[in-house]
């Protein structure tokens, strides 16, 4: 993890160091540093630099605006419990498996231990791991929904991960509602070794299982969705959305291009990109996502009978006359 200043003031005690030379050239050298700053540099600063258009942005607009850039409508990273709230109907979210810990069974040590690297996360996240699980209503449909939290070790899928994703398939079957999924996430958790890819087929399986049953799912990518995640799971729902702009792949683009050694196309691994190639079935504003979402629930399953009351019997059996 990149070491994150504590506040925003660091930012400025790092200016305060440079020479002074009169109030103007220093206000302009604290903004170009903050143009030219990595984004990493002030996490929890009062401006971020959009990864997209390079605009400086106050930080609470964009919060306020749902994380989109005001500039260039770029959709930001958004951390799962925020995700929740601004997909799920008010007082309907009940969140399922929060007991599911990692488990450092190699006893891995990098940097620093992956367990103190665990709880480190717990503790800054207050989450037990990086999916929330749980069952809601989007728009009165009721769905299964399991988000992967970027913001808990790179969105990393391991053990626990592949375990909820599994067991989110199996209460959709059981229970009849659509799942839906979002992603954000690094790919594989590298520190569970083989046991976090053996998730990749796990997943898939568990989805196999619910398509099987009749079960309908939908996976929404969002920036950034890669490696081990891209994938699996993510891949193999009926439906695969994705926010615009958002980073979807496998490997990075660096390393697919070395390998090659070929020059990577334009827009090379963006949802316009993937829907134009027939990876992604649409790409769905964040503002448009829980109509969207509700839309196809309604399609699949057909409309919450108390939303459209279902015509009499007798009338749906008239046979058509041409
Ligand atoms: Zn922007």
């Amino acid at each position: 993890m990149a070491k994150q200043p504590k506040d925003p003031k660091d930012e400025a005690k790092q200016d305060a160091e440079a020479p002074e030379e009169g109030a103007e050239p220093r206000r302009e050298g604290r903004l170009s540093r903050l143009r030219f700053s990595k984004k990493k540099d002030m996490p929890g600063g009062l401006w971020l630099k959009c990864e997209s258009c390079s605009e400086v942005i106050f930080r609470k607009e964009l919060e306020e605006k749902g994380r989109v850039c005001p500039s260039c409508g770029f959709h930001f990273t958004v951390p799962g419990r925020e995700r929740i709230a601004m997909l799920i109907d008010e007082g309907t979210w009940e969140e399922l498996h929060t007991d599911l810990t990692a488990i450092d069974r190699l006893g891995f040590v990098d940097s620093s231990p992956y367990a103190d690297k665990i709880e480190r996360a717990m503790k800054r996240t207050g989450q037990s791991e990086a999916l929330l699980c749980g069952s809601g209503r989007i728009l009165g449909r009721e769905v299964v929904v399991a988000i992967l939290d970027f913001g808990f070790m790179g969105g990393s899928m391991g053990e626990v991960v592949g375990e909820k994703i599994a067991l989110a398939a199996e209460t959709a079957a059981r229970d009849g509602k659509p799942l839906i999924i979002f992603t954000s996430s690094g790919g594989a958790r590298m520190h569970e070794g083989i046991l976090s890819l053996m998730q990749m087929a796990k997943t898939c399986a568990a989805l196999d299982t619910l398509n099987q049953s009749g079960g309908f799912s939908i996976c929404v990518m969002t920036h950034p969705t890669t490696g081990g995640v891209t994938a699996s799971f993510a891949s193999v729902t009926d439906l695969i959305l994705a926010e615009p702009g958002a980073l979807i792949g496998f490997a990075g683009p660096r390393v697919i291009a070395t390998t090659l050694k070929q020059e990577l196309p334009p827009g090379f691994q963006r949802a316009e990109f993937l829907l134009e190639k027939g990876m992604l079935d649409a790409i769905v504003a964040r503002s448009e996502m829980r109509e969207t979402l509700a839309k196809l629930i309604d399609y699949a399953q057909g409309p919450p009978s108390e939303v459209v009351p279902t015509p009499p019997r007798a009338e749906r059996d008239v046979p058509a006359t041409h």
